[in-house]
This record gives C-alpha cells, sequence and structure tokens, in this order.
C-alpha cells in the first residue's frame, strides 16, 4: 500500500503529527524504536495538563489515543534507510520490511553527549539536567552546580540564577570565561572554578558533592549541565537535505525542508529550547503542512488521471 505519509520518531512531535494526520484520514505509519532523549529522567515538566508526567506514560497515552484512527499504525522498530525514487519514499525498517510513501516527517530527536565527567550519567536526568525551564522548579533554592566547558557556562548561570542564587559554574579545568565575565558574575554571587572535576559523589541519582583535582570536595545538591547535540538518526545523506551549523534539519515555517516531501519537526530541528510541547506542536504544524501538500497535489491531476484518496 501507498502511504500518504511515513512519520519516522515517535516522541511527541511525531505522536502529535501521526495525531492530526489521523484525525485528517491520512494513511499513515509512525515508526519509533523508543530511546527518547529524555529516557533517564522520571518527571516531565511544562507541558500544560500533563505537569509532572513520566515520559513514558505520556508515549504510552499518545499511542493509545493514536488507536482511535483507523488509518495510523504504529510500527515499533527502527528506520535504517530512506530512500526518494520518482518522487515516493521507500522507507525501509530494521525488519526489512520496505513501506512506499507520498511524505515523510522526520521526528527522530537529538542525543546528548555530556562532559567526559565521572559518573556523570548516574546523575543526570534525576539531580542534574539540562533545561532550567524543565526542571529548575524542582532544584529552586538549592546549591546548585553548573557543569559547563565552554561559553554555554555564563548564559547558563545567568538563567539559573532565578530559581537559586547559590551558583557556582564548574568549567572543568576549561579557561572560558573572561576575567571581566567573572568579576560580572561575582557581582551576583556566582563563583567560577576552573579546577578539573575528578568525580561526582553522591546517591541514587542525587548529587551531594563535587570532587576537584585538588582533592577538595564541594558541597552541591543538583544543578544543570551543558551537553553536545547531535542528530539520533542520519537520513541526511540519503535524503539529500542539509543541517545547519548548530546540526539540526534547517525547515520553514510550515516544517517543511529543502527536499521535497520532507518535514521536520521536534528537537532534531536543534534550533535552541527544546521542550515535549514545542515538539508536539511542530509535530501538528507538520501534519498540517503534509495534508496541504496532499491536497495541492490532488487538485492539481488533471482530469482522468488515476485517483487514490488523497
Ligand atoms: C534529562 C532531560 C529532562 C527533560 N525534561 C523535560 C521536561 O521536564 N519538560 C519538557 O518539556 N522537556 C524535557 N526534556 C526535553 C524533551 O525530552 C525533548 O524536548 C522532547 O523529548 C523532544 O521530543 P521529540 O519528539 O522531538 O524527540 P524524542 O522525544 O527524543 O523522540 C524521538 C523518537 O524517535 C525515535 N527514533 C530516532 N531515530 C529513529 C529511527 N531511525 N527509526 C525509528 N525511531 C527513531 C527515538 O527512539 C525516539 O523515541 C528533557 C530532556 C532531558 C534530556
Amino acid at each position: 500500500m501507498l502511504l500518504d505519509c511515513a512519520v519516522i520518531g515517535g516522541g511527541p512531535a511525531g505522536l502529535n503529527a501521526a495525531l492530526v494526520l489521523g484525525r485528517s484520514r491520512r494513511k499513515t505509519v509512525l515508526f519509533d524504536d523508543n530511546k527518547p532523549r529524555n529516557a533517564v529522567t522520571q518527571e516531565s515538566h511544562g507541558f500544560i495538563t500533563r505537569d509532572g508526567i513520566d515520559p513514558q506514560e505520556f508515549k504510552r497515552i499518545g499511542q493509545e489515543e493514536l488507536s482511535k484512527y483507523p488509518d495510523v499504525s504504529i510500527e515499533r522498530q527502527r528506520v535504517q534507510r530512506i530512500t526518494k525514487v520518482d518522487g515516493q519514499f521507500s522507507v525501509e525498517a530494521e525488519g526489512g520490511e520496505v513501506f512506499q510513501a507520498k511524505k515523510v516527517i522526520l521526528a527522530t530527536g537529538f542525543k546528548e553527549a555530556l562532559p567526559d565527567i565521572p559518573r556523570v550519567h548516574e546523575f543526570y536526568g534525576k539531580s542534574l539536567f539540562g533545561c532550567p525551564f524543565c526542571d529548575g522548579w524542582e532544584l529552586k533554592d538549592r546549591p546548585l552546580a553548573i557543569i559547563a566547558e565552554d561559553q554555554k557556562a555564563v548564559h547558563m548561570a545567568k538563567l539559573v540564577s532565578n530559581w537559586s542564587e547559590g551558583l557556582i559554574i564548574f568549567t572543568n579545568g576549561h579557561q572560558v570565561i573572561s576575567s571581566a565575565e567573572k568579576a560580572l558574575l561575582a557581582s551576583k554571587g556566582i563563583v567560577v572554578n576552573e579546577k578539573k572535576i575528578t568525580s561526582l559523589i553522591g546517591k541514587e541519582g542525587q548529587l551531594e558533592k563535587i570532587q576537584l583535582e585538588d582533592q577538595t570536595e564541594v558541597l552541591r545538591k543538583g544543578g544543570f549541565v551543558a551537553s553536545e547535540w547531535k542528530q539520533a538518526a542520519t537520513f541526511e545523506y540519503d535524503l539529500g537535505y542539509q543541517l545547519n551549523e548548530q546540526g539540526g534539519i534547517e525547515t520553514d515555517r510550515m516544517q517543511r525542508t529543502k527536499t521535497p516531501g520532507v518535514f521536520a519537526c521536534g528537537d532534531t530541528r536543534i534550533s535552541g529550547a527544546s521542550q515535549l510541547i514545542m515538539a508536539a506542536s511542530e509535530g501538528s504544524m507538520a501534519a498540517i503542512a503534509v495534508n496541504a501538500e496532499l491536497v495541492e497535489e490532488k487538485f492539481s491531476e488533471k482530469p482522468g488521471q488515476q485517483n487514490k484518496k488523497g
């Protein structure tokens, strides 16, 4: 069967895209191998009506809602390859099955690389986070660490200072903050520590201390850490779209990439702020744009041309 759309990635972006496509009676398959970026955390915040929800529960509800729409099905497997031939897409799943689709929505998200600090993964998603809008409220008024090895340190510290005044920036041995910036930060009570971190210390994911190269330990009750971002899936070579300087897939306001028929939404665009609600909203927009193109194509067919639904 020729699908109207293949949605790759079943996080909030892909789920919402599939929801809007299903409600628009578009034959859709949603592919998801369930390795979302927020798998490390137990609570997601900031999505109205879903504040504090377990991310897996969010996904379960999303999939349950999709089951109401007979034109949508879910393939719980990874897509290995997408190729475009004669204006249509072949989507090859890891099980070997190949699906044909008129349009593709990429909602594959991104992956984070945390700084190379012993035990950092034990605390990430439990008491160390990446985004204060997501988890700042839960850490408010605590003595916090800002761990960042580049200029993001200053930006992050300024932002987080609204949730806690007890901030120390740890640059893990990197000299990335100028004297003028240090003076400005000091005037607001923010300390900069440039020693190398030898370990993070704490129990059950709760950060208690940061151990430094000179064996001193600094008390901290959680914090924020800056990570590097890269695409969770790489289809750019086959589909011919290009990544922007930040490594995100570039789109217009309708989520169209530069490759006709390919749309991208959610974290995969690496556009700065990233949240569930933003990803879901972009998914909805991508679906509306897919639908608009399918409608245009239907009404531009000459009389007598074959016309499947859409
Ligand atoms: C520690 C942490 C805490 C966070 N807390 C919050 C919070 O409190 N509130 C908030 O709003 N946001 C939070 N976020 C951010 C939030 O997780 C992301 O913004 C959101 O998940 C982006 O949704 P997405 O659908 O774009 O991508 P994702 O949720 O990452 O989903 C992408 C999906 O695509 C799948 N996929 C990728 N490649 C393929 C492929 N080739 N084939 C099939 N499937 C594929 C992945 O397995 C995954 O399931 C947090 C992030 C982290 C890391």
